[in-house]
């Protein structure tokens, strides 16, 4: 065709002027001979409207066009009277008269229906056929959402002096609480690489490296047993920063949070600004637990209510009596409660400078002060009941390099599914998700895990149990 084509949300700019459109056909509404067409491109909506006066070879193209075939149309940009303008639409104020109909692709019957928000579908039809479920305007909308969050938080730090380096995916098991997936290695049968649980150990090598200041979007990845609400594989916007205490952290994740809500959300409001700081203590004896909803009207879906929880304590005991961290290994006690760690005193006194990040009852992220002196370090795992050669084995590696001068450091990640999640008032995390897992772990649309062949195992030396 002779036109460049424009988009549904530029059309209100070309009153009057002939364009080009394409797109998918999200309706087609037949009303007498006029034939009316809802055109949805990555902008939006535009009503089409073929009028066989107008063009007979264009309506009768027009006749055979189903809900989800590719079209490109052209036609004049009308103005439509004021009682029929509709908001709802981008182009809500003008309507296309088509001069010419083209179909591009055509379309099988779709197996959900696209045209509305899509929670009354069964989810694992939508899993299943995911890159349709993706067309409708509230997905579409979520994932859109999701970048500019992104591209704002890179922009942000960026500009405060922060790079973002890539970490690896294959590397080995870190102890982050939950169970490792593992990918056999070919060329050394028998051994494997772990998916990392979080970059932890990288960032912090990072630190030693001099990088001083690290975020990433850093995909993560936790074999933890089904729940509704969870995802083997997330998303982390992960960050360490050198030469910092526990107060500069939290200041800087609070000023990105505003500023990401400000900017993005203007609709949006905070409920309390600076974000109220409460331990861990206070929170658990008046609401009984670490993530409490503070908003005042929960009613409100335009309400965050963001909280730091702070001071909790550093070990628990495990079901046979031993000692284990409860949030991250290798954060630091708090300043004052340093000795006792270094004496083994009082184990379940000590303080973390653990603090986390909630929000509307969600905890959102988390972070701590690192312990950077290797002989700090080495006493959590000695608390923790291992022996000397098994610190080796397992973290000899990290004692190593803080040996070489590791900078006072500390850092946090972000859960950034949950607070996309919270932000675009869905219901779930998998609505901010382009391609997410059943809570069982498949891929519906991949059909994944799946088995692979027999030659594949025996190149990776391994016989599966029957
Ligand atoms: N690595 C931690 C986590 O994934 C966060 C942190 O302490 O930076 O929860």
């Amino acid at each position: 065709m002779s036109l460049k084509r424009i988009l549904a949300a530029e059309t209100p700019d070309h009153i009057d002027e002939e364009v080009t459109i394409q797109g998918w056909v999200k309706i087609r509404r037949d009303h007498g001979k006029l034939i009316f067409l809802d055109i949805r491109d990555r902008s939006g909506i535009i009503q089409v409207v073929v009028n066989p006066r107008v063009s007979e070879e264009a309506h009768s193209e027009a006749s055979k066009i189903r809900s989800e075939f590719v079209v490109e149309i052209t036609g004049k940009v009308n103005k439509r009277p004021e009682n029929a303008i509709n908001k709802d639409i981008v182009s809500g104020t003008v309507e296309l008269e088509a001069t010419g109909v083209k179909v591009l692709a055509k379309s099988e019957t779709p197996p959900i229906d696209l045209t509305t928000e899509g929670y009354e579908i069964g989810e694992d039809l939508r899993l299943k056929y995911r890159y349709l479920d993706l067309r409708r305007e509230r997905m579409q909308k979520n994932i859109r959402a999701r970048h500019k969050i992104i591209k704002e938080i890179r922009d942000f730090l960026d500009k405060d002096g922060f790079i973002e380096v890539e970490t690896p995916v294959l590397t080995k098991s870190t102890p982050e609480g939950a169970r490792d997936y593992i990918v056999p290695s070919r060329l050394e049968n028998g051994r494997f690489y772990a998916l990392p649980q979080s970059p932890q150990q990288y960032k912090q090598l990072l630190m030693v490296a001099g990088v001083e200041r690290y975020f990433q979007i850093a995909r993560c990845f936790r074999d933890e047993d089904t729940r509704a609400d969870r995802q083997p594989e997330f998303t982390q916007l992960d960050l360490e920063m050198s030469f910092v205490t526990r107060e500069d952290v939290m200041d800087l994740n609070e000023k990105l949070l505003i500023h990401l809500v400000h900017t993005l959300m203007p609709g949006k409001k905070i409920q309390e600004t600076p974000f109220p700081r409460l331990t861990y203590k206070e929170v658990m004896e008046k609401y009984g637990t670490d993530r409490p909803d503070l908003r005042k009207d929960k009613e409100d879906m335009d309400l965050l209510a963001f909280a730091w929880i702070i001071d909790f304590p550093f070990f628990e005991k495990t079901e046979d009596g031993k000692w284990t961290f409860t949030h991250n290994p290798f954060s630091s006690p708090r300043p004052e409660d340093m000795k006792l760690l270094m004496e083994k005193k009082d184990i379940g006194e000590i303080l973390t400078t653990q603090y986390d990040i909630v929000l509307n009852g969600f905890e959102i992220g988390g972070g701590s002060i690192r312990n950077h002196e290797p002989e700090a370090l080495r006493k959590v795992f000695e608390v923790m009941g291992y022996e000397d050669k098994e610190i080796e084995a397992n973290f000899g590696h990290m004692l190593k390099a803080f040996s070489y001068g590791a900078p006072p450091h500390g850092g946090i990640a972000w859960g950034l599914d949950r607070f996309v999640d919270i932000l675009q008032n869905e219901t779930s995390i998998r609505e901010v998700i382009a391609f997410a897992k059943t809570g069982e772990g498949r891929d519906l649309m991949m059909e994944a895990p799946s088995q692979v062949s027999e030659k594949q195992l025996k190149e990776l030396g391994i016989k599966i149990s029957k």
